[in-house]
């Protein structure tokens, strides 16, 4: 028995099948519906939508036999996929010296009579099964059933390129959701770096904590004053420097983490908690005390938390910078939440010299007015809260601070 030789390029035929992921799925109303109808249009027992991969033609549907699929060797449709753009039609499988001694010939199916449409990819038009019909009677097929059949195969092939438009559509929006995570990364690490000068005075304290505890018991050491109450309370101020250290540490490096977690069900409540947490000693620093007005009880939103944190310190060193000029009591952050209809709403309001440029200008990427800035940071928070379906705006009046106000739907 011949066996069929391989299309022109097989390797991309392959790559083309496999690239639908549809080997092996479970059965589709609408490819059953197509053999249903290809058999009784064509009165044939028998209607097969088959795929051909390197070893096997596997059915996506089969009407009239139970197998879901057969060695590639002895399939008609290995044959049928040399010649894309025209059907096979074998009047006779026992006349043909192609199929005489084919296995599905001699025993069951006993196939004799076989009319295959070949089903083409959209994109690389390769051909990558067929939609046939079989009958253990020769025969042939009138011009009207050849016909029905090709306006069948066409709507398979029609199915299969929707398929193949939705894989490609779910890899363009993955990509897509990459990149923003990726530019939302970015943004975290050029707020890292403005908070590079606070961490490291932050870590002094701790730091010399460190160096003057250890001073202190080599000292003992070379005394030979061990005394164990006085060790044991300086041993565990020492790990409760180094405590403090790694705490430092840990928020800042689990703030720039290349993997933030995935959304899920969070309450924005304990996203400011922590976040005003983060931010304690830059607060110290600026001398500005946070006001909260949370919601009394949780507000739910479904979101990834590190993105949604990243916002609020945004937010919150933006408005640390703008009253960097004014005096201490001048200082005054107020960050409220509550729910709002269905949605989570967070207001970041300061007591700086409000925008002085329009809102427009500062959503607007790379527009600062600082001398080191880089004028990210709001059009990444936007572009956060857009792909959480929220949004962000500002109102602010000269002389009178700003307030970002930024809302999300409610989860559940
Ligand atoms: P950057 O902080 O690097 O300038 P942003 O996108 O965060 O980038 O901010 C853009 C601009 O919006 C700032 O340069 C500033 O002019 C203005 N802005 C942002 N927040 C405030 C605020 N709280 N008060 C006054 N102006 C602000």
């Amino acid at each position: 028995m011949p066996v069929a030789v391989l299309p022109v390029d097989e390797p991309s035929r392959l790559e083309a099948l496999r690239g639908l992921e549809i080997l092996d799925t479970d059965p589709e109303g609408a490819y059953d519906d197509i053999v249903k109808l290809a058999a009784s249009l064509c009165e044939t027992p028998i209607a097969l939508i088959s795929l051909v991969d390197e070893r096997r033609q596997w059915f996506k549907a089969a009407h009239g036999l139970e197998s879901r699929e057969t060695p590639r060797a002895f399939a008609f449709c290995a044959h049928a996929i040399l010649t894309p753009i025209e059907p096979l039609i074998v009047r006779n499988a026992e006349q043909d010296s192609r199929f005489a001694d084919n296995p599905l010939v001699t025993g069951d199916p006993n196939i004799r009579f076989y009319a295959g449409i070949p089903l083409v990819t959209k994109t690389d038009r390769q051909p990558i099964g067929t939609l046939c019909v079989i009958s253990d009677e020769s025969r042939e097929l009138s011009e009207g059933q050849l016909k029905a059949l090709t306006v069948l195969a066409n709507h398979a092939e029609k199915l299969l390129h929707l398929r193949e438009a939705t894989k490609e559509l779910l890899k363009q929006q993955s990509a897509l959701r990459d990149r923003d995570h990726e530019l939302a990364r970015l943004g975290r690490l050029a707020l890292a770096g403005e908070l590079v000068a606070e961490v490291s005075h932050e870590m002094g304290q701790p730091l010399y904590a460190i160096s003057a505890l250890g001073g202190t018991l080599e000292v003992m050491n070379q005394q030979r004053a061990w005394e164990f109450g006085r060790t044991s309370v300086l041993l565990s101020k020492l790990q409760e420097a180094c405590g403090n250290a790694g705490k430092i540490l840990t928020r800042l490096r689990q703030f720039v983490r290349k993997v933030s977690p995935e959304s899920e069900t969070c309450d924005m409540n304990e996203i400011i908690a922590s976040t005003i947490e983060f931010l304690d000693f830059q607060c110290r620093r600026n001398q500005v005390e946070i006001q909260l007005s949370l919601a009394s009880s949780p507000l739910s939103i479904y979101a990834n938390s590190t993105h949604i944190q990243q916002v609020i310190v945004n937010l919150l060193i933006n408005a640390f910078e703008a009253m960097d000029e004014f005096g201490a009591s001048d200082r005054m952050v107020t960050v409220t939440s509550r729910l709002e209809g269905d949605s989570v709403v967070v207001e970041v309001s300061d007591s700086g010299p409000g925008l002085s440029v329009s809102d427009e200008v500062a959503f607007t990427a790379f527009k600062t007015t600082k001398v080191d800035g880089l004028g990210m940071g709001l059009s990444i928070c936007s572009r956060i809260l857009e792909s959480h379906s929220g949004n962000i705006s500002v109102s602010s009046h000269p002389g009178q601070g700003a307030t970002f106000r930024f809302e999300l739907p409610k989860a559940g």
